[in-house]
């Protein structure tokens, strides 16, 4: 079953908050990762481990956030083309129920499990 324009536009409305969310996420996470520079100038090397490992834990988030927010705008982008909520590699279309739990979804169930 095709969405309707009601589902498509309330699947926007939820992608452009995840956008804003994540948008505002990083501004506070690359303050953190400023904070963790200052202090190592005077923590102990102990503490400084924990420092670079919580930096290297928030430079880690920081990439997935990013590759996430490509995966929003792409979704966006398909709403605007029209092609939104079809399976790129069958191009059926993708479970509502599926699309529901992770809008940025591509592939439909089979396609995306043949993958794994
Ligand atoms: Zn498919």
């Amino acid at each position: 079953m095709e969405l309707t324009e009601k589902e498509l536009h309330e699947f926007k409305l939820r992608l452009l908050k995840l956008q804003s969310d994540l948008i505002k996420a990083a501004e506070t996470g690359e303050q953190a990762e400023e904070v963790v520079e200052l202090d190592q100038t005077r923590v102990g090397r102990l503490s400084r481990m924990d420092a670079m490992q919580a930096q290297a834990m928030s430079i880690e988030t920081g990439r997935r956030r990013r590759l996430h927010l490509v995966e929003i705008e792409k979704a966006l982008e398909r709403i605007e083309a029209g092609d939104y909520g079809e399976c790129l590699d069958c191009g059926e279309i993708i479970q509502p129920g599926r699309l529901d739990a992770k809008p940025t979804a591509t592939l439909c169930i089979a396609c995306a499990e043949a993958l794994e």
